[in-house]
């Protein structure tokens, strides 16, 4: 079968790993129980910034996010290796800035996913998505993002979001933990 995931904070923990890296920036030390009640994807409110400083903030410290040691939700890369050795096909869909594809490619291959060159989509916005999933006819496609998730309702792959605090409110199957996920 052909399963796409998306990366950030769908198969890494990308927002929690910005969370420390604010906190050290900034000479805080805003506690993680804020940053599991937060109802948006962006971060920038924990720490009392509107959403231009926070974009600004993100912005400025992108490589530092993207290319140090973030880490991969707990189970993540063992089940996409399990799947590429039961001969299923993976592919990843990230929506980072194109300047920033090659790299994470290669981040994404270090960190020990199974990645094949031609399966790794990137650069596109989030409504462009659903056609690289329609295209690819995929089976199952996972993401964390309210504003991916509610452009795929009507297509024929399987749909699975991966829990987070700001997509409470989307109704599909979820993957709370990827230890428990079976397909
Ligand atoms: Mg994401």
């Amino acid at each position: 079968m052909r399963f796409g995931f998306d990366i950030d904070d769908t198969l890494i923990n990308l927002r929690e790993h910005a969370f420390h890296i604010y906190n050290r920036k900034l000479n805080q030390s805003i506690g993680l129980e804020i940053f599991r009640e937060l109802k948006t994807v962006e971060i920038h409110e924990a720490f009392g910034l509107d959403s231009v400083a926070g974009g600004k903030m993100w912005n400025s410290l992108l490589e530092e996010i993207y290319f140090t040691d973030c880490p991969a939700f707990v189970g993540a890369i063992e089940l996409l290796n399990q799947l590429e050795r039961e001969g299923h096909e993976i592919f990843y869909i990230t929506s980072r800035p194109k300047g920033y594809c090659q790299k994470t490619r290669q981040w994404v291959k270090d960190k020990g996913f199974p990645v094949h060159d031609e399966r790794f989509f990137c650069g596109m916005q989030d409504q462009e998505k659903i056609d690289i999933i329609k295209q690819l006819n995929l089976d199952y496609y996972f993401d964390d993002k309210p504003a991916v998730l509610d452009t795929l309702k009507e297509i024929t792959t399987s749909i699975y979001v991966k829990d987070q605090s700001y997509n409470q409110q989307v109704s599909i199957p979820r993957v709370k933990e990827w230890t428990d996920f079976s397909y």
